[in-house]
């Protein structure tokens, strides 16, 4: 007989330890690409990711243009070496789905009005992938569209929450989102609350939708003061290296 996976111990606790409603621990780093215009470096539990942006640029194919505003195009992709089996490398379904939800979810905060004919272009790469992927990268692109100087009405932060073993969780790792009955990532604007991407995979009753999305959005409160102390630390550099060079004139 197959020995049933305890997700969930008598504790109440995860398999990590963690608590139902605890984030795993989350690392940001924004500006850590010299070619691009923004960039951010993301750990997320066992999650690495890079993000970088380029533009507002002259947008090509030029018939992608938009007379009235800046294109926002995102690139999700995962590398071979980021699961335990090879990943094929290039674009798939997946990748496509969660390239085109991530930049809706970015079109929705960008001020593209002040760049016409223009293209800013979003890059996610999973390095390390151990679920949970898609919001990570958004929360680190959101980052790097910053650090790029892009307008935006506010950043936007992302986290999952879902079922295991009948009790709500935040955070699925990869055991909880293999095993578990339903996943949920969220994205939010965190300033006004405003949802900008609601994906489910499984199912919950209505119930457990509204708590899900209660504790999914403090997560993203949370998060969104990491992205913050990420961009601080990043101006803080940018300071100290233009107060240096001053110096030194
Ligand atoms: P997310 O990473 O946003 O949770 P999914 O729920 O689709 O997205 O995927 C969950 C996890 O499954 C991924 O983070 C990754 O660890 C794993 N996974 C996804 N695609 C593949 C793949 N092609 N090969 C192996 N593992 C994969």
């Amino acid at each position: 007989m197959v020995k049933k996976l305890k997700l969930i111990d008598s504790k109440g606790l995860r398999m990590d330890g963690r608590k139902p409603d605890e984030l795993r621990p989350i690392k940001i780093e924004a500006g850590v690409l010299k070619r691009a215009d923004g960039s951010a470096y993301l750990e997320w539990g066992k999650n690495k990711v890079m993000a970088g942006v380029y533009g507002p640029r002259e947008c090509h194919p030029r018939h992608m243009q938009n007379p009235a505003k800046a294109i926002v195009r995102c690139r999700y992709n995962m590398v071979s070496f980021s699961v335990d089996d090879r990943k094929r490398p290039g674009p798939d379904r997946r990748s496509t789905e969660i390239s085109k939800v991530a930049g809706e979810a970015f079109s929705s905060v960008v001020f593209g009005e002040q760049f016409p004919r223009t293209s800013i272009d979003v890059f996610i790469e999973i390095l390390q992938a151990d679920a949970g992927t898609r919001c990570a990268g958004i929360t680190a692109a959101s980052v790097a569209l910053a650090d790029a100087g892009i307008p935006m009405r506010d950043l936007v932060a992302a986290c999952a929450f879902g079922k295991v073993q009948g009790k709500m969780v935040l955070d699925l790792d990869k055991e909880e989102d293999n095993y578990g009955e339903a996943d949920v990532p969220l994205a939010i604007i965190p300033r006004t609350e405003e949802i900008v991407l609601l994906q489910m995979d499984g199912s919950l009753t209505t119930k457990e939708l509204q708590q899900g999305l209660k504790t999914g959005i403090d997560a993203c409160k949370q998060i969104y003061q990491i992205q913050k102390e990420a961009l601080k630390r990043r101006y803080a550099v940018i300071l100290e290296e233009e107060e240096t060079t001053e110096g030194d004139a």
